[in-house]
């Protein structure tokens, strides 16, 4: 289980460029709600965020396995990786089903940084997780697609230059399967918005920079379609397994964070003329979540494996993503209860990744789903809707 050498220099590297920006750095992004753009570039332009773009279009050519080791160690670092992951999934469904036209007009220059792919536009308030009961309507109109709809939850398009966005060209009633009739779209977002797209701000727990999205009668050019017309749910769907491990994996980076802090803590800090990390009250909670924390992390390993060898691994990224997030939640709460009312002070860092980490057990995907797949797909249990 050793890890090999380049997974080990790809900690290293990602470790050293965190340290350039310490915790004050997310901290006061997180006060003022600002965006992290220079960590976002250098991240970019070291070539992280961009490992898993081939190299023919100006990327590593790694796979999940190592864009995972990426997050988890920017997550370890005590940012928030949750600013700039999407651009290393929402990339797949270029390279995947985009047309080779469409790859070489986008992957290069978003693999050298000159355009951004952080965002994708997929959740609606009246639906939810009933993904293929989306409202949002592209209708064609000549060489255009002229979208009506709203979304929610849309992070970081205030800070991407295009976003992935699923609509439906054929309503649900017309559709034998409701999975069918769903387009998936390109869009520039600084062209489209003022021009048919509103975005407006959502003020939220954490710093993810999420919005709400009108589109009246915006003009998207029909060649910005992306795969078939009426095929779009499965260029999102190919997207979301390596969505859930490199999630998993930022929450496995947040779990050893917490387990870090905490253990420094309990052996510095003294009372009753003791390190309180001597009581096994305190001791033994932090060493359960490093247990949970390691066993989520062979989940990772094992759903990232199956991933880069392009076998079915869409049970271990869910059971991934789940049991890393439930660790990484309960390292939080451990990590808080063993800071004692210093926990509270900004300036420990940790109540904001404490609120970060939190967002894992309901997006992408919340745990009830997750469960709801198992149950049915893994154990053939009956489908419940
Ligand atoms: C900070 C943030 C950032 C986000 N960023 C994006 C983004 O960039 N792009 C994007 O498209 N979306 C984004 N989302 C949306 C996110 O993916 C959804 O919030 C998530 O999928 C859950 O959908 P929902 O909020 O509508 O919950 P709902 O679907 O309304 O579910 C509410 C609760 O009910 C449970 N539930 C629902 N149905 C069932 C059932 N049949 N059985 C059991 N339990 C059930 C769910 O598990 C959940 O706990 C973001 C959300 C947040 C909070």
């Amino acid at each position: 289980m050793a890890e090999s050498v380049e997974i080990q220099e790809i900690r290293s590297a990602v470790r050293q460029l965190c340290a350039r920006y310490g915790e004050d750095y997310w901290l006061d992004l997180d006060r003022n709600h600002d965006y992290p753009t220079e960590f976002v570039r250098e991240l970019t332009r070291s070539g992280f965020l961009t490992v898993l773009i081939p190299e023919e279009y100006g990327g590593a050519g790694l796979g999940v396995r190592e864009a995972a080791v990426v997050m988890e160690e920017v997550c370890r670092s005590g940012a928030h990786a949750g600013a700039c992951h999407a651009q290393m999934y929402v990339m797949g469904s270029v390279l995947r089903h985009g047309s080779e036209a469409q790859k070489r007009q986008y992957l290069p220059r978003i693999a050298s940084g000159e355009l951004r792919l952080q965002s994708f536009g997929v959740t609606e308030p009246t639906t939810g997780t009933d993904t293929t009961n989306l409202k949002t309507l592209a209708r064609r109109d000549g060489d255009d697609y002229v979208v009506n709809g709203q979304k929610v939850w849309i992070s970081r398009i205030q800070h991407s230059d295009l976003m992935v966005l699923l609509a439906r060209t054929t309503p649900r009633d017309q559709v034998r399967k409701k999975t069918q009739g769903l387009s998936a779209f390109l869009v520039d977002v600084k062209a489209a918005e003022g021009n048919g797209l509103e975005i407006r701000p959502i003020e939220s727990m954490i710093n993810h920079h999420s919005c709400e999205l009108f589109f009246d009668d915006l003009r998207i050019p029909r060649e910005n379609l992306l795969g078939e017309e009426g095929e779009g749910f499965k260029v999102i769907l190919d997207g979301m397994n390596a969505e859930r491990i490199l999630i998993a994996a930022e929450c496995v980076g947040d779990g050893r964070y917490f387990i870090d802090k905490a253990s420094a803590y309990a052996r510095e800090r003294i009372v009753f003329d003791r390190p309180i990390g001597q009581n096994q009250g305190v001791q033994f909670p932090i060493a359960r979540c490093y247990a949970e924390v390691e066993a989520a992390s062979l989940m990772v390993e094992k759903a990232a494996a199956l991933f880069d060898a392009g076998e079915p691994c869409g049970a271990e990224a869910n059971m991934a993503k789940m049991l890393a997030s439930e660790a990484s939640w309960r390292a939080g709460d451990v990590c808080m209860q063993t800071h004692g009312g210093f926990a509270f002070a900004k300036e420990y860092h940790i109540e904001r990744k404490f609120r970060e980490t939190r967002l894992y057990q309901i997006a992408p995907i919340s745990t009830n789903l997750i469960l709801s797949f198992i149950g049915e797909h893994v154990l053939g249990l009956p489908r419940s809707f």
